[in-house]
């Protein structure tokens, strides 16, 4: 399966090329038709099945440069993983000029972080904790966003981040897409999309 036979600009396929990522995965060859036409997605994926890439790939062709707030946010439980993510969406982005990426982790100084969003941002990469703690100061604003990303869903529910993406999650438009992955696939997985997904496509690999 070739990224090819998706509608990519060609920047992305550009970065894929310098990436050297020929075909597509499997949850890339299952997902990314779904998300580029825009609907809601519940996968069941682990790290190393290049799901990042998948969701990558999806917001960054929704993208409106011109516009410098947060269209895209992807919550992770952690900083490690996070940090992966960001690493990743950035080199998928590297032949689109003048695209911000900001990361949002706790155990990392504050003000940095107000500095650069205050510069704008288009993509906004973090943990549930941090992010909140933004929108509780004001330095981040969520009504542009179009695209929610729940990276390791589960895994951020096990750490007692539900509050908090529910909170994160009652600040942004309603009309967004929610991409969620998981690597199980509990009731309360099930419940929660139940609640934030509307007619969710489903996606196991
Ligand atoms: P992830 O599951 O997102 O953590 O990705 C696992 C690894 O697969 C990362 O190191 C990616 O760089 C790599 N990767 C993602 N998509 C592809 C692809 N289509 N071809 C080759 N490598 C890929």
């Amino acid at each position: 399966d070739s990224f090819r036979s998706l509608q990519l600009s060609k920047a992305q396929l550009d970065a894929l090329d310098s990436l050297g990522y020929e075909s597509m995965t499997a949850i890339q060859a299952q997902s990314l038709p779904e998300i580029l036409k825009g609907n809601d997605l519940i996968a069941q994926a682990k790290t190393g099945s290049g799901k990042t890439a998948a969701f990558g790939i999806g917001l960054l062709q929704k993208l409106n440069p011109r516009f410098f707030g947060a269209q895209a946010l992807v919550l992770c439980p952690t900083r490690e993983l996070a940090e992966q993510v960001g690493k990743e969406i950035r080199k998928l982005a590297r032949f689109m000029p003048n695209i911000k990426l900001v990361m949002l982790c706790g155990g990392k100084p504050i003000g940095p972080q107000i500095g650069s969003l205050e510069h704008g941002a288009h993509i906004v990469v973090g943990t549930p904790g941090r992010v909140q703690d933004h929108l509780r100061k004001n330095t981040l604003k969520l009504d542009g966003l179009t695209t929610l990303v729940l990276d390791e869903a589960d895994r951020m529910l096990d750490m007692g981040f539900a509050d908090a993406m529910q909170a994160i999650i009652g600040q942004t438009p309603k009309n967004r897409q929610t991409l969620l992955f998981s690597a199980t696939y509990p009731d309360t997985i099930q419940h929660m999309s139940r609640q934030i997904q509307r007619n969710p496509v489903t996606v196991t690999v």
